[in-house]
């Protein structure tokens, strides 16, 4: 039995199983100091934030299940994880791996650090399917399109089968010195306290792996049986809401592909959803090699187009008050509950860039502050998509008809009603484009336009041809 402890830092993966560096230590016998570190950078939106201090709190009760605890400090990890290691004498430290350049550049000045003191440093792979640099174009270059991305990818066969939770683990205690600060969590301050803003959240989530299991168990067994024709339709609840869960690695993307593919389900639903992950994957490879994917368009020509300056519009967009009922729903729910069906994910983007012609990084910070799920691949790279000035994009004059998407993935209007309680009463023929209804009727259903529920902030045709406008000058320039 080794005695001197190995390190754990933890990062963003909030979990027992499937824990590569966690489970190392466990076959090595050495005891294990559990920590993390909320770094000063990035700095992370009040969503994040939200499900961040639920997602310690969940990991520190499952280390105590176990005769552990996870020790939170704050500080930069530059400073802190080689203190640490040499203050308790750690023979090694271990963490999986997190692939933004930011990132990696603080781990590898860290890995030399620690091993100039005769520290061993272990970083093991475990948010990816398959580590970013192992699926690269023949020419080894990053693929820029994402069906070559994922043939490519699938080439690579199964992900490693995922690990299982270490059955014992021995706990080193954290030094006893003033050198260090462990966090309580009241002084995690990560919650919003004034004012609370997040009854909506602790309704609709539960942050921690015992509660993502449960989610997978219940995906597995019956929506991916529905998934790949069901999932565009934001009132069935069709998808697996899993996105949080991956984002703070409660469950890792090997762990979903497994029980996908052991799950009861056509291979038509298990491939679409394997494509999802696949997205995910091709979002990080973008960011693993740019690292600015948030701040600059991927098609670099776009940074000069002619973005508006609106701050009314924006508001009405933020506030879900834009008088585009399936526009407005979407917003609200993710106000609400920080999270928001991927099909009204793309309506709303559409419509902040194309509509409204504002820049889609306003689009992407205010996602980065609201999302439960944000994350730095995936945001950039689905608004660059769906603003036409990423990599494999939408073409930017392709601008979706937000009454069109309303009709057809909401038909009855059932997700608009649940989260525009002021048009409950309206039926499906007036629900997608109320200006366009019979105002008594409308009137009769106890909504007034401009009183109960906002006029639209633009006419849909003259914002089209505005946008489509604007896109041939700039491309004649
Ligand atoms: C403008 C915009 C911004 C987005 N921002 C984020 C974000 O910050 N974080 C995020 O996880 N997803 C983001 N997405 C992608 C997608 O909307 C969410 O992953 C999905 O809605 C999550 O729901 P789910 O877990 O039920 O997905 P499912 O349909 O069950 O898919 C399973 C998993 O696949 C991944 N996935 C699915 N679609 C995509 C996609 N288009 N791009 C990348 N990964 C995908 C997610 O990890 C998801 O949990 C964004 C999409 C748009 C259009």
């Amino acid at each position: 039995m080794l005695t001197s402890p190995t390190l754990i830092w933890f990062r963003e993966d909030f979990r027992l199983a499937d824990n590569a560096a966690l489970s190392a230590a466990a076959r090595d016998g050495s005891p294990v100091l559990c920590i993390i570190i909320l770094e000063p950078e990035p700095p992370q939106g009040a969503a994040h934030d939200w499900w961040r201090d639920g997602a310690i709190r969940a990991l520190d009760a499952a280390l105590q299940e176990k005769g552990g605890r996870l020790h939170v400090l704050r500080g930069r990890a530059e400073d802190l994880v080689p203190a640490l290691a040499k203050v308790c004498k750690a023979s090694a430290v271990h963490w999986n791996r997190r692939y933004d350049p930011a990132g990696r550049a603080i781990d590898t000045a860290i890995k030399t650090q620690l091993k100039s003191h005769g520290t061993e440093a272990h970083s093991f792979p475990g948010a990816l399917l398959h580590e970013p640099w192992t699926i690269r174009t023949q020419a080894d270059k990053p693929f820029q399109v994402f069906t070559p991305f994922w043939r490519a990818a699938r080439k690579l066969g199964d992900p490693r089968p995922p690990l299982l939770t270490p059955d014992t683990l021995t706990f080193a205690p954290f030094p006893e010195t003033d050198q260090f600060h462990c966090l309580y969590p009241e002084e995690f301050n990560l919650l919003p306290i004034s004012p609370d803003w997040a009854g909506g959240f602790r309704e609709t989530w539960e942050p921690g792996e015992k509660a993502a299991h449960e989610h997978l168990a219940l995906f597995a067994e019956d929506t991916l049986r529905g998934y790949s024709e069901e999932r565009d339709y934001p009132a069935a609840e069709a998808c697996s809401r899993l996105s949080p869960y991956l984002r703070f690695g409660h469950v890792t993307p090997a762990q979903l592909w497994h029980a996908a593919m052991q799950a009861d389900a056509s291979a038509q639903n298990k491939d679409k959803f394997l494509a999802e992950l696949g997205w995910r994957e091709f979002a990080w490879s973008i960011l693993f090699e740019q690292a600015n994917v948030a701040t600059r368009s991927l098609r670099p020509e776009f940074d000069a187009l002619p973005w508006r300056t609106d701050p009314k519009g924006l508001k009405a967009w933020q506030s879900g008050r834009t008088g585009y009922p399936l526009v407005d729903a979407g917003m609200r729910e993710l106000w609400h509950t920080g999270w928001m069906h991927n099909r009204v994910r793309m309506v709303v983007a559409s419509f902040l860039v194309k509509h409204l012609l504002l820049d889609w990084r306003k689009g992407e910070r205010w996602f980065a502050d609201t999302l439960v799920d944000h994350d730095p691949a995936s945001n950039p790279m689905n608004w660059q998509w769906n603003a036409g000035t990423g990599v494999d994009a939408a073409p930017f004059f392709r601008i979706m008809n937000p009454i069109l998407q309303s009709e057809k993935f909401d038909t009855e209007g059932e997700y608009i009603r649940r989260w525009v309680p002021e048009l409950r009463r309206v039926p499906a023929s007036m629900i997608h484009a109320p200006w366009a209804a019979d105002q008594a009727a409308l009137k009769a259903c106890g909504v007034t336009l401009g009183r109960d529920y906002p006029h639209p902030v633009i006419n849909h045709k003259l914002a089209r041809e505005r946008a489509l406008s604007v896109w041939k000058n700039f491309r004649g320039n």
